[in-house]
């Protein structure tokens, strides 16, 4: 099947280059290792379809992930192969069709407490302040008057926005409300962050900027991250690990644990060629699922449509038939 195939060529050309490499740089990029003890997140078995008939989609074809306490795992992939839907999942918003769910080994049945999802557009009241933002929901979850308060002035700090207390969100930039949205999450202190794609609005200095925040807060508090991202060098930069993820249907390739050092930056040697190599892989796995795509996609008669990108699959080419944009993106 074109899963396996895929798997089995992502793994092939990462390992053939990991062995390929002298000692002091193996084992930046490593398959997961087992962890002791039990996961605070276990995806087993799920599955997830949109729509009937012909119209169906396989959001998710058998997930299997377990995130254990104060990892930070990245979910990486090209667009739509259902790193969203995996993430409403796990917030409770979506009810996947197939499989279980479980923070700390109770089912998921919708969102709670616990865990907080995170996503580009800000949510922020615009007709509050920075301090009402963080403070409103502290407040409607119970906290005293003075502890949300408290609260609101330490995480302020936290994403070093000290004197804008008072501003209005429109009167800040993208990325200052950004580090608003960070901070207010934050001082919720929810025990799972899930993240969607939160930069990806950002330019590319801010968004080095948050990369860097978001490691220090991380690396302070370690709490148990979720990052969609389908950029492989932020995936590298974040993620203690990273889940690498594929398109029809939305699986997952590869569960790799990062070794690289901390603070890491987008730059360092290793992390640019590994991302380099990850996204060279990830284009022979679209090949390969392309290819079966293709055969899916094939009219009554048995012929494939006839369109260029179809012709290069059904011939087994190794480009991606797409492209443009994600990592299929040559750089
Ligand atoms: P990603 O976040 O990786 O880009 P998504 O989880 O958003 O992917 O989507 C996975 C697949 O499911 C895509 O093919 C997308 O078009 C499809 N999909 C997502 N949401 C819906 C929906 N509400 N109805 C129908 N199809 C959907
Ligand atoms: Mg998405």
């Amino acid at each position: 099947m074109g899963s396996m195939r895929s798997m089995r060529s992502v793994w092939h050309a990462l390992s053939g280059w990991i062995r390929g490499r002298p000692p002091r740089d193996r084992g930046f990029l490593v398959p997961r290792r087992a962890r002791l003890g039990p996961p605070k997140i276990a995806v087993a078995s799920v599955g997830h379809r949109f729509g009937t008939g012909r119209r169906q989609v396989v959001a998710l074809h058998d997930v299997n992930i377990a995130v254990h306490p104060g990892e930070f795992v990245c979910l990486l992939g090209p667009s739509g192969c259902g790193k969203s839907t995996l993430l409403y999942a796990l917030a409770g918003h979506l009810a996947p069709s197939g499989g279980h769910i479980t923070i700390d080994g109770v089912e998921v049945h919708g969102p709670g407490p616990d865990r907080l999802l995170l996503f580009q557009d800000h949510a922020l009241f615009p007709w509050l302040s920075v301090r009402q933002n963080l403070e409103f929901p502290l407040r409607a979850r119970g906290r005293s008057r003075a502890d949300a308060a408290a609260r609101a002035r330490a995480y302020i700090g936290l994403v070093h926005l000290d004197g804008f207390e008072q501003a209005l969100p429109h009167q800040l930039s993208g990325g200052m409300r950004m580090r608003v949205q960070l901070a207010r999450a934050l001082a919720m202190d929810p025990a799972v962050l899930l993240m969607d794609e939160p930069f990806a609005a950002l330019d590319a200095q801010t968004r080095s900027h948050m990369h860097q925040l978001l490691q220090t807060i991380w690396l302070r508090d370690r709490k148990t991250v979720v990052f969609v991202t389908h950029d492989v060098r932020e995936a590298l930069v974040l993620g203690d690990r990273v889940v690498v993820m594929a398109a029809r249907p939305g699986r997952v390739l590869q569960d790799l644990d990062v070794n690289l050092p901390r603070p890491r930056d987008p730059d360092d040697a290793p992390l640019v060629e590994l991302s380099r190599r990850i996204r060279g892989a990830l284009r022979e796995a679209e090949g390969v699922g392309a290819d079966a795509e293709a055969r899916a996609r094939s009219g009554p008669d048995g012929r494939a449509r006839k369109d260029p990108s179809d012709e290069r699959a059904a011939e087994g080419a190794d480009l991606p038939p797409r492209a443009a944009g994600g990592l299929g993106a040559p750089r």
